[in-house]
């Protein structure tokens, strides 16, 4: 212990008080945020720090690794005499003999307090660019590791600090280093937050945040034209309200079941379901969703991303619609059994087919008797309706899978058995021709009969190569006109 004079005594109390009142200012203005930037915060809050200890600059820096080098990078420069806040571009100070015996006291969790002076020539040269007599340097650590430090520099006198000041420079460094280290931490989570916030919004599909409660708390802007809702607020807080029907189409109550999705979720951390919403304008909206289970600051949140199925609804429907446009394209729009073109096509088709294996095919051509009185009778109308029953009828008949019935033109039809000789041909013909007379539909201007009736021709041949479609089509309608000389409502078969 010293023994002071009263004298001594009187300015040792006074200056520590203008210590205390220095850190004071300091952690006030550290504090209060009232700097637009922190680079004001900082510039302000040093002054009082330098001012109170005495010396012309500050510096904080941070101990880092570049290329597994350790070494010191200038954050902040204060300076008294270049006035505050200077050097802002990060500065890193060589790794040199006297860095590395700053940086082995520091990391001991010591400070450092030297005179420059006293240095070797090399060191000098360091310590003239340092600019600066003495210098007393404070370690900061975080999470047990040396983050940085705060040196400060004199260069007007090379003296020593003495236990007060130094007492005071290592608080005041640690309040500084913190709002550094505070700043950095800020700028990260805005940094990340950002991140997030451009991903959210960049998703192609909905994003919907909710709460431990199921409670909507964000939203990105494709939700907003998905639920056809523009008002943020509003969708989010009437989110279950509004949006969802009562029930789900399993019959379950839609509020219910969202519970019990998110008890789920929390369970499995991530679950996938379909999910009825609806829209603004109360639009049904079928979304897939996929909801993610998130802890942050010990609070539970689920992530909700809505996958709009109209889009694939809509098109599952295009689809159906083309394939039955594409059938379309052989069906008659009157009777609706094949028409010409299928006929065409698959009979070319069929030829060949079995022409590899030499079988046997029987083609039938089949004209209304008296038609046209028909329609001169009943009407043009009737008449069509009465070409439908014949045509429903032909076809019934016919109950092999490989058998087809076309509408050839007006009212003629043909008729194609694939693998069929004579006698199955014959056979079927004379069932075609009774069950068009059961049908029993009056015509009273027949010359043959009082209902409708039909004639037949039949042809039956060995297909090969050197036959083609029209060859069979002709014979069939020799034997067609056969049955008409004939008397008609008969068939007549004549072989290929
Ligand atoms: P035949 O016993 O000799 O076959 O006498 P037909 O009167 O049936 O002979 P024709 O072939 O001359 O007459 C066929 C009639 O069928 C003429 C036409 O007006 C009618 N027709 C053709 N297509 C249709 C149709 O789509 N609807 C209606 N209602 N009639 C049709
Ligand atoms: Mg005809
Ligand atoms: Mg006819």
């Amino acid at each position: 212990m010293h023994d002071y004079s009263a004298e001594q005594e009187k300015n040792m109390i006074e200056r520590r008080a203008e210590l205390v009142k220095a850190l004071d200012k300091a952690l006030e203005i550290f504090c209060s945020h009232e700097k637009k930037t922190f680079e004001e915060t900082m510039a302000y809050g040093l002054r009082p720090i330098a001012d109170a200890s005495g010396v012309t600059r500050i510096i904080i820096f941070r101990h880092i690794e570049i290329n597994g080098e350790k070494c010191f990078r200038q954050l902040y420069r204060w300076d008294k005499i270049e006035g505050g806040l200077t050097d802002k571009s990060p500065v890193f100070f060589p790794v040199n003999q006297i860095t590395t015996e700053w940086l082995n006291i520091l990391l001991e969790n010591i400070c450092v307090n030297q005179q420059l002076s006293g240095k070797s020539k090399d060191d000098k040269t360091f310590a003239d660019m340092f600019g600066k007599k003495s210098v007393f340097i404070v370690p900061v650590f975080s999470y047990s590791a040396l983050w940085g430090g705060v040196a400060y520099l004199d260069n007007r006198s090379d003296r020593l600090f003495d236990e007060d000041c130094m007492g005071f420079m290592r608080s005041a460094a640690r309040l500084c280093a913190n709002a550094v280290i505070h700043n950095e931490m800020e700028r990260e989570i805005a940094e990340e937050s950002e991140i997030a916030r451009t991903v959210m919004e960049s998703s192609p599909v909905s994003y919907i945040l909710f709460d431990k409660d199921l409670q909507a708390i964000d939203c990105n802007n494709i939700a907003h034209q998905v639920f056809n809702c523009s008002d943020k607020q509003y969708l989010l807080h009437n989110f279950w309200k509004n949006f969802s029907p009562v029930y789900q189409p399993d019959g379950r109550k839609s509020f219910e079941k969202a519970h019990s999705m998110k008890d789920d979720a929390f369970t499995k951390r991530k679950i996938v379901f379909d999910w009825v919403h609806k829209t603004f304008d109360d639009e049904v909206l079928p979304v897939e969703n996929t909801l993610t289970a998130i802890v942050n600051n010990n609070e539970k949140y689920l992530i909700c991303y809505m996958y709009d199925l109209r889009s694939i609804k809509q098109m599952e429907e295009n689809i159906r619609w083309l394939e039955t446009e594409a059938e379309k394209v052989y069906y008659d729009a009157l009777t609706c059994i094949y028409n010409r073109r299928y006929f065409d096509e698959n009979l070319s088709r069929i030829l060949k087919l079995l022409s590899r294996t030499e079988s046997t095919i029987s083609l039938m051509m089949i004209d209304i008797d008296f038609f046209k009185k028909y329609n001169d009778t009943y009407g043009h109308s009737e008449g069509d309706v009465c070409l439908k029953a014949v045509a429903n009828t032909l076809s019934k008949t016919l109950t092999r899978g490989d058998d087809f019935v076309a509408r050839y033109g007006g009212e003629e039809f043909a008729v194609v058995l694939p693998n069929t000789d004579e006698a199955g041909a014959r056979f079927l013909a004379g069932k075609l021709l009774e069950n068009i007379q059961n049908c029993k539909i009056l015509h009273e201007n027949s010359d043959i009969a009082d209902h409708v009736t039909i004639s037949i021709g039949i042809t039956t041949g060995k297909t090969d190569y050197t036959r083609n479609p029209d060859d069979y089509i002709k014979r069939a309608d020799e034997m067609l006109y056969a049955s008409k000389q004939n008397g008609r409502n008969r068939y007549t078969f004549g072989a290929m």
